[in-house]
């Protein structure tokens, strides 16, 4: 039986299934630019902060990247001390701050006044501090998914910004400007721009945290990577870092669904499945078809896959089968490792997926969500 019979058999639907061996292969391909480059690898959790999932990375990552204190929280319990912990994001609150800096060994500022309220509230422990960039580079197409956009919460314009400026207790940068990209030219092109406009800042400091956003896993040829990072390491004689999500985890997930009805709308064949855009937001937000395992391009039989929510616009999309789908057949959509589990939510009452990990051609239940979990949400 192949990874897709399977996973069509899987006990209950939807399911959300994780796949061990291939985030291993994800990670191994890291692991190979890692040695080739020098750099740390740090897992960015919020794509998947499945427990499992980070316990199973430990032998491989030299840490985690983190956004807020509940993930902070999450990255020093599985790491136990034995890695680095890197944090960024707009959303500090001062009353955070002490354990924040207690729990993380780096924490890249957002803004100076970010820096400013760190260094009115802390001794500076252990905690090396450094300072998010913006390059003022845009890739992305989408505004809402461009952190260079214009009035950009992310970051310090690097425009400008001189050395003067720099909180005196800067040591490191952060640069994080593409999601998904499956060419390393934006890579090469921001750090072209970090070593001319912060040229004076770079020798005073001792690491540098090139951000995710590129789907190495899918990038054939890193060389030109590696190179660079080789060349600013022994330049500047700094720690470079590199913080993937979605190239660690984004092609090892998959959701399996079960139909649940079929008719016909306007001359359309529907199937309705027991999953939803709760589970995978990214259909809605980007308004795009997800891929499916087994839609044939020539198939005889469309059909549209519609979610079980009461949003009129709960769609996945038009999809092409030899033979016609009938309630109680499954689909599997692929590569939702990444930014799917986590956004998934409740709406109208659904439970969440149940999580799967698939191992040596064996399936294990993880997880359930329950009755019980929806009435927690909902109760004092
Ligand atoms: C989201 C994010 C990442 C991980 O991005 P991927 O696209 O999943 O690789 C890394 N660093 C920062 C600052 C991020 O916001």
């Amino acid at each position: 039986m192949n990874n897709f019979e399977l996973m069509t058999q899987v006990p209950t639907t939807p399911a959300f299934i994780l796949d061990q061996q291939q985030f291993q292969l994800n990670l191994q391909r890291l692991s190979v630019f890692k040695q080739q480059s020098g750099c740390k690898l740090l897992y960015s959790i919020k794509a998947l902060p499945l427990m499992k999932l980070l316990d199973a990375t430990l032998d491989i990552v030299d840490g985690f990247s983190v956004s807020s204190l509940f993930e902070a929280r999450l990255a020093n319990e599985v790491l136990a001390g034995r890695g680095s912990i890197h944090l960024t994001t707009p959303g500090i609150r001062e009353d955070q701050i002490a354990e924040l800096a207690n729990l993380c060994s780096h924490i890249s500022g957002n803004s100076l006044s970010q820096c400013q309220l760190f260094a009115e509230n802390i001794m500076l422990g252990e905690c090396s501090f450094g300072l998010r960039i913006n390059p003022h580079l845009s890739f992305a197409s989408d505004l809402r998914f461009d952190p260079c956009r214009p009035y950009s919460k992310l970051g310090v314009d690097i425009q400008g910004l001189q050395a003067s400026d720099m909180p005196i207790n800067i040591e490191g940068l952060h640069v994080h400007t593409v999601f998904s990209a499956l060419d390393v030219e934006p890579l090469l092109k921001t750090v072209e721009v970090l070593l001319t406009q912060a040229e004076a800042i770079l020798p005073r400091l001792k690491w540098l945290n090139l951000g995710g956003g590129y789907l190495f896993d899918r990038i054939t040829d890193l060389t030109p990577v590696v190179e660079l990072v080789k060349r600013i390491q022994s330049r500047y004689d700094l720690q470079v870092f590199i913080e993937p999500g979605k190239a660690v985890v984004g092609s090892a997930g998959y959701l399996v669904s079960s139909v649940v009805d079929c008719f016909i709308s306007d001359d359309k064949a529907l199937a309705v499945l027991d999953t939803s855009v709760n589970h995978y937001s990214e259909v809605f937000e980007y308004q795009r078809e997800p891929a499916l395992m087994g839609h044939l391009e020539r198939g005889v039989f469309p059909v549209m896959l519609v979610g079980s929510s009461c949003l009129a616009g709960d769609i996945f999309g038009e999809y092409r089968f030899n033979q016609p789908l009938q309630r109680k057949d499954r689909v599997v959509f692929n590569d939702v490792g990444a930014y799917t589990l986590i956004k998934a939510n409740r709406f109208n009452g659904y439970p969440l997926p149940d999580i799967y990990w698939l191992n040596a051609g064996e399936l294990t239940l993880v997880k359930r969500d329950s009755y019980l979990d929806y009435r927690r949400q909902w109760t004092e």
